[in-house]
Parts: structure tokens; sequence; C-alpha cells
């Protein structure tokens, strides 16, 4: 796209909304049904795109990524006649009699910035919520799930009016272009490096952000705990997507005495997990710089399972590494890949310390029986979200709020939470005229002040 038509489209739809077409529910209504129509009518293209973007399946494609869309829009659809009413609160004394209420109103033109690992329910959610809230919205896809972006782009333009709902397609000169001009809001999914930079150009706005960023996500394996269970889903959670996910575990703080009996099942999980290309239960890193990348956090002297890649296959097979240190360059950033590493604790206090001097991770997770362990993990460090003898899973619930605290993002969505991010609440004071006392107005006399201190018996 010529990146001056961005600036046309930015300014279309500030106009449009600015009829207040959009702000009508049976208008928004209409356009969630009609993407959602669009959405199940295209939904073969929408696989096909992630397949050939990294060999991403069918069943992958669906059960993580469509389904959760059609279900946002299911609720959406459900509940917006709701979300839009006001809410009313109570009045207080001073005031009465009147009505107090909070107002949602649309923030006004929005912009929507998704990331490539879940291409559809990075870009599409949001969307959603931000049509169900009243808005007009651009949707810039990732440019490196490129089918999935070409495939957005052709289904939401052949529907909606670029005025209403428009797919800016493009990179870092596309991106660096939207950001410049006027939003009324920014709901950005990415990596904390350009999380910055899209929170500097929305300050220049003072526009409000939605940061869904990433982070190293500590998972306990605690000696208390279901071993055959936490394994298994842990290693469901770590090498679904190929660790492409943000709140993927990122590395496993395992107690020392069932290091060995963890390593061993680990194993023996990875292997009944018959990850490979060819069955669809593996897919590939996105990019070979960012397979490169990955190759090069591989230790072979610490590597216990795995270990082999192929760049130009983007390929890196499931690996696991043992006696990783919190200094080894694998633990310096996130890892967004099929490595997990294995650091064996002694002292949870020690390794609580650790990740508190760390920035907050989006997720954690706690595998035990201990209630007095759950209570401590969860009270001690700070984390977007978390599950307990569970991983990934927390972001499924839309009544769970979704989204990260400190480095790893600011803001949540997911449900009736989305429907908030694109929301002004509007308090509002609501006033008859059948009555009037007059302690307020002048002149002030003391007859008035002793009054006031009765009323609200302050001798
Ligand atoms: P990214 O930050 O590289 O890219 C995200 C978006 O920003 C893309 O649309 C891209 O085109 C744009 N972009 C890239 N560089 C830019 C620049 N210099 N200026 C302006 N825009 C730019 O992230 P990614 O590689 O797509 O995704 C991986 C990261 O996203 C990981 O850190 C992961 O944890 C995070 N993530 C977070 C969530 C979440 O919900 N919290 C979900 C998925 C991914």
């Amino acid at each position: 796209m010529d990146l001056a038509d961005i600036e046309k489209i930015v300014e279309k739809q500030r106009i449009y909304f600015n009829t207040n077409v959009t702000k009508d529910v049976s208008f928004r209504l209409n356009q969630l049904k009609k993407l959602k129509t669009a959405l199940i009518e295209n939904e073969q293209l929408l696989h096909d795109a992630v397949k050939k973007d990294f060999k991403k399946s069918a069943f992958e494609s669906f059960a993580n990524e469509v389904f959760l869309v059609y279900e946002e829009i299911d609720i959406a659809v459900k509940n917006v006649k709701w979300w839009a009413k006001r809410k009313r609160v109570k009045t207080n004394l001073i005031n009465f009699p009147a009505k107090s209420y909070r107002l949602p109103e649309p923030l006004g033109t929005t912009l929507v910035i998704g990331a490539w690992n879940y291409p559809y329910v990075t870009s599409l959610p949001p969307v959603i919520s931000a049509i169900a809230a009243g808005n007009t919205v651009i949707l810039k896809p990732s440019e490196l799930a490129n089918n999935a972006s070409k495939a957005m782009y052709q289904i939401i333009s052949e529907v909606f009016d670029q005025k209403y709902l428009a797919v800016v397609e493009g990179a870092v000169p596309e991106t660096t272009t939207l950001l410049e001009q006027k939003f009324d809001k920014i709901f950005f999914t990415g990596s904390v490096p350009v999380g910055k930079i899209v929170y500097e150009a929305a300050s220049k706005h003072l526009t409000p952000v939605t940061l869904e960023l990433g982070g190293k996500n500590p998972t306990f394996i605690t000696e208390s705990c279901d071993l055959k269970r936490a394994v298994q889903r842990m290693i469901w959670a770590k090498y679904l997507n190929s660790g492409q996910i943000c709140v993927a575990p990122d590395y496993v703080l395992v107690h020392h005495s069932i290091k060995d009996k963890f390593i061993e099942a680990a194993k023996k999980e990875i292997e009944a997990s018959q990850f490979s290309f060819e069955n669809g239960n593996y897919v590939q890193i996105i990019t070979e710089k960012h397979t490169d990348r990955l190759s090069k956090l591989i230790d072979p002297e610490k590597v216990v399972h795995g270990g082999e890649f192929n760049i130009s296959e983007r390929y890196i097979a499931p690996t696991i590494m043992q006696d990783v240190s919190f200094d080894d360059p694998i633990m310096l950033d996130e890892i967004f890949g099929p490595i997990l590493p294995v650091i064996s604790y002694d002292n949870l206090d020690e390794v609580i310390s650790k990740i508190k001097s760390r920035p907050k991770p989006l997720a954690i997770y706690v595998f035990t029986k201990d209630k007095q362990v759950k209570q401590k993990l969860l009270s001690e460090i700070s984390s977007g979200t978390g599950a307990v003898n569970e991983a990934l899973m927390q972001i499924t619930n839309p009544n769970l709020p979704f989204g990260g605290v400190g480095s790893s993002g600011m803001s949540s969505y997911h449900g009736k939470f989305g429907f908030d991010a694109f929301t002004h609440y509007k308090s509002i004071l609501d006033k008859p005229n059948w009555m009037e006392t007059n302690l307020k107005y002048f002149p002030h006399t003391p007859r008035k002040l002793k009054l006031i201190k009765q009323m609200f018996r302050i001798s």
C-alpha cells in the first residue's frame, strides 16, 4: 500500500466515526455477524494460509485460532446490548436527588497491530472488541505470517468498507506511518522492544494503549507435584506451535530431588507426542532468521534431548537442556521456540528472588499439590496471568482477562475485558429539576455552614 493512502484511510475513518453510525448497537451486532459469516465462508482460506506460512495444520489452525475467534464473536453478539448499557452507581448525599451512571462510549478510530505466531488470534479478537465497543478499526497484521495477513485482508476488504474496518498490510514502514497518525486507541501484540516503539509513538498523541507483550514464563515443578500430569500438561504447552507462544512455559524450575525423574518423563512425553511436520503435530519456525537465533541458544553440552536443527527447513527439534543457570545465554531473553531449559533448585526462596529481580513475566505456572507452596508462589511472584497444575489454558477462559504486567504488557482483553479496552466509561451525574437545596449557592453564610456540618455530623 502507498504510504500516503494510510493517512487517507485514517481520515476517512475519523469522518465516519463522527457520523455516529458505529455507535448504534444494532449496527455493531450486524457487523459482528457479518464478520463471522465471512470467516466461516472463507475458513479453508484461513487454514491454507497458515499451512503455507509455517506448516500449521488445519487442526491447530481451527482449535487454537479460528474456534477462539468465533467464540469471541459469539460472546460479543450475546452480550453487547448489555455491555453497551449505562451502568448505574449510587449517588451520594450531597447530590441527592439525582441519578449517577457510567456511560460506555467508544473511543473512536482505533488501530490493532497483530503478531505472527497466532496471526488470527492476535489480530481478530481485538478487532471484534473494537467493533463491539462501537469504534472504527484499522488492522495491521504481521507481515511475517504473510499468507495469513493476505487472507485477512482479502476476507475483510471484500465485506467491509475501509472507512469502517480496514486491513493495512505491511512491515516497519507501514506500521511507522500508521503510528504517526492520531488514533484514539492502539492495541498492540508483539515483542517488548517494538512495544516500546508503539508506546512512545502513542504518547505523542496521548493515545491510550493496550500492549500485549512477552517475557520469560517460569514453570515450577515442585517435589509434591503429580509428576505424570505435570509433564503431560507442561510438554504440550511448551511444544505446541513449536514453542512460539507468548504464554508458553519458557523454562522449568524443578526441585533437585525429582530432576532426573522429570527429565526422563519429559523425554518420554516428547516421544509419545510424535512431533513432526509430516503429521501436522509440529510447525516450522517462522523464518530462517528466527531459526538461526534459536539454534545459537542450544548448548550441545547441556542437551539431554533433541538439539538437532535445520535452518533452511526452519526446523528446531523439541529440545531439553539440563543444568542451566540463570546466567546462561538462553536465560537472557524470551526463547519463543521449542527449547526447554531446566534449572534445578534446592531453595525455593532463592529462585523466587532471582525471578523477582527480572522483568515481570506474562505467565507463571505452578505444578504442586502443596497449598502453601502454591500460595507462596502466587503471592510472591507478579505475572500477567498464570495457572496451577496447568499451563497455557488460562487464556482460553474468556472470563479471565488476558494481559501482562510490567514489561509483559499493560491492560487486558478477551470477552467483556476486550470491550472495556476499547471503551471509555463517561461518568454522568443526572439531576432532576424538581428540587434544589440552596446550601452551595452564594452568599455563603454561617447558617449554611452550620447546616452542612449538621448534615454530615461534623461537630
Ligand atoms: P514483533 O514485535 O516483532 O512484531 C509485532 C508487530 O509489530 C508486527 O505487526 C510488526 O509488523 C510490527 N513491527 C515490527 N517491528 C516494528 C518496528 N520497528 N516499528 C513498528 N512496528 C513494528 O513481534 P512478533 O515477532 O510478531 O511476535 C513475537 C513477540 O510477540 C513475542 O515477544 C511474543 O511473546 C509476543 N506475543 C505476545 C502475545 C500476547 O498476547 N501477549 C501474543 C503473541 C505474541
